[in-house]
C-alpha cells in the first residue's frame, strides 16, 4: 500500500483524494480553495489519465461549478456550446427539438457543452500541479485490503473518487445496488454531412439511443449503444464494416463522411453505492454512482456532488463547522438528484430505446406532447441542466450567473471555440 505523507501546516483539515479522475480532479481543486490541504493519488500516470478518448455533454450545473472554482477562463476554450437538442424516435420518425429558452432563462444560454477529454483533463491537472495546498501522487498504487479499516484515520477526511469499482468503497465493506445492462456503448470521433453544429441529438433506436455530439471544426462525437456481442463485433472488425454499419444508425439526412479515431466499446450498468459515506470516508462521482450514458448525465451528476462537497468543505475550512457535520449532511443532500437521475436514464431507456412495437404508440404521443408544449419541455429539460429536486445544487450556486457574458456558437471570438461561456 501507498504511504502517504501530508504535510502538516495547523488549521487546515487534510483530505487524501483517492483517484485523480475528472471528480477526484475536482473535488481536490474545491477542497483546496475550501481551506484544506489535499493529497490526491492515482494508480495512472499523467498521460494515462489525459488519453481516453471521449467527450461529454456537460450541463448548466456543471458549468455553475467552473464558475465558483474559477476555472472557466482555462476552460473555455475547450467547450463547444450547443443551442439545440433534437430528441428523435427511430420508428414512426417522431421527434421534438429543445431550444435554449425552454430553460426558461434570463438571458439565451446554450442548452450544454461537449468538452473533449484531453483538454478538460489537461487543464485540471495542470491546476493540480500549481496548486500549493495540493500534492499529486499519480502512478501510485493505492490498494487497502477488503474489509480492512484504520487505513483512512489519519485524515479529517477521505474522498473515493476511484471508479465505479471503487476499491475504497469494497475496503470498507460498502455494497453497491443496481444491474448490468446488456448493451455497450461505442465512442468514436466522426465527420458528418448533414449536421447543424449547434444542434445535439439524441436518438432512440430499438437496439438502443445514439447521440451525436458536435464538437467543433465539424468533428462529431457519437455515442452509440447497442447490444453487447454487436458492440465488440463491430469495433475489433473490419473498419470499413462498422462504417457501413454507422452509416445505417444515423439519422435520415444524416451522412457519415470519415472515421476520425478508433472506436471504443464500453460496457454499461447502473449502480448506486448502499451508503454514501462510511466513517470519515465519503464516496464520490461513480465510486457512488453511475448510470447509462443516455442524455450525458453520469458525469454532470458526478460534478454536483463536488459542488456539494465544495459548499460543505467551505464551512468546515473556515472552522464553522466540524468534519462529521460534512459527512452526515452530505448523504442526505445527495440522495434525492442521485436517485432521481439514475431512475430518469433507466426509465427512459426502458420507454424509448427497444424495439417493442406496443411502446410506439406511447413513444409517438410523448414526442408531439413535448413538440406541442413548452412548459413541458422545460419540465423535462431543467433537470437534466440543474439536476432534479431543490437541493441539487447548492445554495449559492446562481443558475441565473452561468447566463452571461457569451460568444455565438461557432465563433472563435475571445480565444473561444463554439461558446457561449459562462466568465
Ligand atoms: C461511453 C460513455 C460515454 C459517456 N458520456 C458521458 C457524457 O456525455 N456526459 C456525461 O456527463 N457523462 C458521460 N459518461 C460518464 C462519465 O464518463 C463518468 O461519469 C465519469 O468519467 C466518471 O468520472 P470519475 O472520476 O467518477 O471516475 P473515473 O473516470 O472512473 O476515475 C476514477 C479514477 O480513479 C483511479 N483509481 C481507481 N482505483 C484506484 C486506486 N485503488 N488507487 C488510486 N486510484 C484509483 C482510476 O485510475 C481513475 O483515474 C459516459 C460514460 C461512458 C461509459
Amino acid at each position: 500500500m501507498l504511504l502517504v505523507v501530508a504535510e502538516t501546516i495547523p488549521c487546515r483539515p487534510q483530505a487524501l483524494v483517492v483517484g485523480a479522475g475528472l471528480t477526484g480532479c475536482l473535488a481536490a481543486l474545491a477542497l483546496a480553495r475550501a481551506g484544506w490541504l489535499v493529497v490526491v493519488v492515482d494508480l495512472l500516470k499523467r498521460e494515462a489519465l489525459v488519453s481516453r478518448q471521449r467527450a461529454y455533454a456537460l450541463s448548466q450545473s456543471s458549468l455553475a461549478l467552473f464558475q465558483h472554482l474559477e476555472l472557466t477562463p482555462a476552460l473555455a476554450p475547450h467547450l463547444w456550446g450547443f443551442e439545440r437538442l433534437t430528441l428523435r424516435a427511430n420508428q414512426g420518425s417522431a421527434q421534438t427539438h429543445f431550444h435554449w429558452n425552454d430553460l426558461s432563462g434570463d438571458a439565451p444560454p446554450p442548452i450544454g457543452w461537449i468538452a473533449e477529454h484531453r483538454p478538460m483533463m489537461s487543464v485540471l491537472l495542470h491546476h493540480l500541479e500549481q496548486n500549493p495546498h495540493i500534492t499529486l501522487q499519480l502512478g501510485s498504487s493505492f490498494s487497502p485490503a477488503r474489509g480492512s479499516h484504520g487505513w483512512q484515520q489519519g485524515w479529517d477526511l477521505v474522498v473515493a473518487a476511484d471508479g465505479h469499482r471503487s476499491l475504497v468503497r469494497q475496503a470498507m465493506g460498502v455494497g453497491c445496488w443496481g444491474w448490468t445492462y446488456d448493451q455497450s456503448c461505442i465512442t468514436v470521433h466522426v465527420r458528418l454531412r448533414g449536421v447543424d453544429p449547434t444542434m445535439a441529438w439524441e436518438v432512440f433506436r430499438g437496439e438502443g439511443p445514439l447521440a451525436l455530439l458536435p464538437m467543433g471544426k465539424g468533428s462529431t462525437q457519437v455515442v452509440w449503444s447497442t447490444s453487447r456481442a454487436r458492440g465488440a463485433a463491430l469495433v475489433a472488425g473490419e473498419p470499413q464494416v462498422f462504417s457501413q454499419a454507422l452509416a445505417h444508425a444515423l439519422p435520415p439526412g444524416v451522412e457519415l463522411m470519415t472515421v476520425l479515431n478508433r472506436p471504443q466499446a464500453f460496457p454499461v450498468a447502473l449502480g448506486l453505492a448502499q451508503r454514501l459515506h462510511q466513517g470519515n470516508v465519503l464516496f464520490l462521482g461513480e465510486a457512488a454512482h453511475y448510470c447509462h450514458p443516455l442524455g450525458g448525465q453520469g458525469l454532470n451528476l458526478c460534478w454536483r456532488d463536488v459542488s456539494h462537497l465544495y459548499a460543505m468543505g467551505d464551512k468546515v475550512g473556515k472552522g464553522e463547522r466540524p468534519v462529521t457535520w460534512l459527512l452526515r449532511t452530505y448523504g442526505r443532500r445527495r440522495a434525492f438528484d442521485t436517485m432521481a437521475t439514475l431512475l430518469a436514464t433507466d426509465g427512459l431507456l426502458r420507454l424509448f430505446a427497444n424495439s417493442w412495437g406496443l411502446l410506439n404508440p406511447l413513444r409517438w404521443m410523448a414526442l408531439k406532447l413535448l413538440r406541442h408544449s413548452g412548459p413541458l419541455r422545460s419540465l423535462v429539460l431543467r433537470p437534466m441542466a440543474y439536476g432534479w429536486g431543490p437541493f441539487a445544487m447548492p445554495q449559492g450556486f446562481n443558475h441565473g450567473s452561468a447566463n452571461s457574458g457569451r460568444a455565438h456558437p461557432g465563433s472563435d471570438a475571445g480565444g473561444q471555440r463554439g461558446a457561449p461561456v459562462p466568465r
